[in-house]
């Protein structure tokens, strides 16, 4: 099973210096900063996905800059995300549209064909027809019953455009590996959607439109599109947000999928924001430390208006806060020295009161829990990641994305670790289910 993660250029400077909390004055963004595969030493996923919204144009904006999007047309998207090194060419580059970056729209902004000449002259090594999300599910409705008549209408589009991205590959003799997105409103309906790509020729489909999903859901339409094509076909998740969610899918023999939910969860996550393996085969958690830069927090700027605080009161209270972090990850301050000077922090961010006044609130109570979990257990110094090796206790420290992305790049070389370790242990008990899956195939 192949972990693709989701770009979305999400790169760190590897000059970034904690203690200043900057950058280089020289430093140019893009080119001077690191890519997971670049900071780790070696890329922590199979592959990279990248979305045509993303990177954009003059109909959809995306997060690259013009010149970078017109870079990325120029050279090609393997050169572009730096995977063009030996050690990188047996990684996969994918390709979509990024269906949710024009959802609101009639029609998608791109046809068939120009996607596939995108794919084809970008050098992507897998590429997904032109969908439009469907946004409306029951998991109760068969076949094609029920859908709004919106529903059906980006159904058909869907359909119709795969089966012009099909032809368009074939003729223009494209490198990449078409799959065909399917689209529905039911389980019932994404089964059809399937049966119809494989007849036009798909061996490797995508299930779009599953992030809003729950897991329960996304096996129901599983199972139904499992049951209309052959055990052959390949399947792939797209933007598949259940990631830790996994283990528990395997039964569906799923060859792919894609997701930025171990980067994404280190900065929004309410308290699962650094993982490290668990006993077994599991994944654990800890709380990031909210350390946030009182001259550019919104909320304590509130606070300072207010009159609440004094802005020389509240630098004076983070750096208070820092500093004591820092002691403590060194040996020169003891786990409650560290969270008292944090907590009197958080009582400005959390309550927007002086701790004294707020100290046995329930929600710093709370907090004071996760971050003596944290702290006790010191995870940061049981990783031996290049990350974690180099920033220390600063990985855990919430704050600016210089920190907050190097916890996540971190969580996307654990979550790779997990996905190989659960292919292991499916390895290990294939011999005995292999001929299962095959007559459960057959029924
Ligand atoms: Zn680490």
């Amino acid at each position: 099973m192949k972990f693709i993660f989701a770009d979305s250029l999400d790169y760190v400077d590897p000059a970034f210096d904690f203690l200043a909390d900057r950058s280089p004055a020289e430093r140019q963004p893009y080119w001077d900063d690191a890519y997971p595969h670049e900071i780790m030493g070696y890329a922590p996923y199979d592959g990279v996905l990248v979305s045509r919204g993303i990177v954009g144009d003059h109909r959809v904006k995306g997060k690259y800059t013009a010149s970078q999007a017109r870079r990325f047309g120029l050279v090609g998207a393997r050169k572009f995300l730096r995977l063009d090194k030996p050690q990188f060419a047996h990684l996969d580059i994918f390709g979509d549209c990024g269906a949710f970056t024009y959802a609101g729209e009639e029609k998608p902004p791109y046809t068939a064909s120009e996607m596939a000449e995108f794919y084809d002259e970008c050098r992507f090594t897998h590429g997904c027809s032109v969908d439009h999300i469907i946004f409306d599910f029951d998991a109760r409705l068969t076949g094609l019953d029920g859908g709004t008549q919106d529903a059906k209408a980006r159904f058909d589009i869907t359909l119709e455009n795969a089966d012009a991205f099909w032809r368009e590959a074939h003729a223009i003799g494209a490198a990449f590996t078409p799959l065909g997105v399917v689209q529905g409103w039911s389980p019932g309906s994404m089964a059809e959607a399937a049966r119809r790509l494989v007849a036009m020729g798909y061996d490797y489909l995508a299930l779009g439109g599953m992030v809003p999903l729950k897991s329960p859901d996304i096996k129901l339409c599983l199972e139904a599109i499992r049951d209309a094509v052959p055990w052959t076909t390949k399947l792939h998740i797209l933007g598949f947000a259940k990631a830790d969610d996994i283990d528990s899918f395997h039964s569906y023999d799923i060859a792919s999928f894609d997701t930025t939910s171990p980067l994404i969860r280190a900065f929004k996550d309410a308290k699962q924001n650094y993982y490290l393996p668990g006993d077994g085969l599991g994944l654990r958690y800890f709380t990031s430390i909210r350390v946030p830069q009182a001259i550019e927090n919104p909320k304590l700027q509130r606070a300072v208006r207010r009159g609440t605080f004094r802005a020389e009161e509240l630098v004076r209270l983070e750096t208070a806060a820092l500093g004591s972090l820092r002691a403590f990850d060194q040996g020169g301050a003891s786990v409650e020295d560290a969270l008292h000077n944090v907590l009197v922090y958080s009582a400005a961010l959390v309550e927007e009161k002086p701790y004294a006044d707020c100290s046995d609130s329930p929600a710093l109570r709370k907090l004071a829990e996760r971050y003596r979990a944290t702290l006790t257990e010191r995870p940061w110094k049981q990783c031996g990641c290049a990350i974690c090796n180099a920033a220390s206790i600063d990985v855990i420290i919430f704050r600016g994305s210089n920190r907050n992305k190097r916890r996540g790049i971190h969580n996307l070389a654990v979550y790779k670790n997990h996905i190989e370790r659960l292919d292991l242990k499916r390895a290990v008990k294939r011999p005995s289910s292999i001929p299962l899956d095959l007559c459960a195939a057959e029924q």
